[in-house]
């Protein structure tokens, strides 16, 4: 995985051409390419073999509870804001085999892994999504409780980030200091400019094998004008409505009878979908099946959410009955314990938690209301 940093990095100029050039150079090298691309109603992270499986000209409205694709009116490939699901999905899959064992005339028999899949290349990763990987390299690396298969996906990935160039109504990444501008974790980084009548990708490597692969496509060096176009593109997307006092969110865990987790309480339906879609948060539970006969059994690791009443079983039962608990331990964590666990927040400020909340509760809101932040 790339490493920081890239402060004196040629800037190059990509046109379309050069853009697909880097992704066939991607898909030579026999990676997996995943990039953003039309599904659903979304603009979803999928399998892309070249440019043409780009969203161009599509947009999306994003607001609490609410999400809408619309047609841009320029040609921009990356013009969409973020996807529902970031690149938690293939770094940490949501469902993944640990092992099987298979009845022997001897007793069982653990079968031998199955080969490594194909190295990952990511198109689109945003700094906010480069943030959140780092929150997890962190969970599956730093501790004692390290996650081989995510590492060893992570170290393989090649990652092209590319810089956003507008928020949406739920980013706040600009308050989490996690973007818009992308600093590091890249092997290249892109950023979309119109300049003129061009339209293009100013490109720079952050690592040595991104500046190998961008020398090989013979693209020209960016002029001023391009360079300049990118400054603006970033300085246009840290215009954000969303903010949230990161410093006070810290005081949540201080507050665990505030009368505020009621009221949320009255709104949340415990569904769990922000935990989904949140790039950071992490939890599993393990899933034994074996057949009817007995022959065949397996361990499975599959996501799993605070918000559901299995997950804080213990001895005797649930420890986090009521909703109002369960939405507690989530924000609170995500705000307040995870920087006694990992010395930062677990929030990177994406805003997937306010959009695809079905009934539009608002991390920042929630947080400001009960550490006394409102704004008037
Ligand atoms: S808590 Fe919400 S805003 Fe923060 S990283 Fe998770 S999904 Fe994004
Ligand atoms: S906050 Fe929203 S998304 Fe999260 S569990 Fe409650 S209703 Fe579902």
């Amino acid at each position: 995985m790339a490493q920081p940093n890239s402060k004196n990095a040629i800037p190059y100029l990509l046109d379309m051409d050069g853009l697909g050039a880097l992704i066939s150079a991607l898909v030579r090298q026999g990676r997996q390419v995943i990039g953003p691309s039309l599904a659903d109603d979304a603009v979803i992270y999928d399998d892309i073999d070249s440019i043409a499986d780009l969203p161009a000209g599509w947009g999306a409205d994003q607001s609490a509870g609410h999400y809408r694709l619309k047609r841009r009116d320029d040609q921009a490939l990356f013009g969409y804001g973020l996807a529902p699901q970031g690149w938690k999905r293939q770094l940490y899959p949501p469902r993944q085999k640990l092992f099987a064992a298979r009845r022997q005339d001897s007793g069982f028999a653990v079968e031998p892994p199955p080969p490594p899949p194909p190295p990952l290349a990511l198109i689109g990763v945003r700094a906010c999504e480069l943030a959140a990987i780092d929150r997890q390299a962190k969970v599956f690396g730093d501790r004692s409780y390290a996650d081989p298969g995510y590492q060893s996906r992570l170290a393989n990935a090649f990652i092209v980030a590319v810089q956003c160039a507008e928020a949406q109504a739920t980013c706040f990444c600009a308050a989490m200091g996690t973007g818009p501008e992308v600093s590091h974790g890249y092997d290249i980084k892109l950023t979309e400019i119109f300049v003129q009548k061009h339209h293009g990708f100013v490109a720079e490597a952050g690592t040595p094998q991104g500046a190998k692969l961008l020398k090989a496509l013979k693209a020209p060096a960016a002029g001023a004008a391009e360079i300049k176009a990118a400054g603006l593109a970033v300085k246009n997307a840290a215009r954000q409505d969303k903010h949230l006092d990161a410093e006070a969110a810290r005081k949540l865990s201080a507050q665990p009878d505030h009368p505020r987790w009621d009221k949320v309480a009255e709104r949340c339906l415990s569904c769990g979908n922000c935990t989904m879609v949140c790039p950071t948060c992490f939890c599993t539970t393990v899933e034994d099946v074996t057949d009817l006969k007995g022959d065949n059994a397996e361990r499975w690791r599959k996501w799993d959410s605070c918000f559901t009443m299995d997950f804080s079983y213990i001895h005797g039962g649930a420890v986090r009955t009521e909703t109002r608990s369960r939405y507690r331990q989530w924000i609170t964590h995500k705000l307040s314990t995870w920087v006694d666990q990992f010395g930062e927040q677990g929030c990177v400020g994406c805003g997937r938690c306010t959009t695809w909340c079905p009934v539009g509760i608002d991390i920042t809101e929630e947080a400001a209301a009960i550490t006394g932040q409102e704004r008037i």
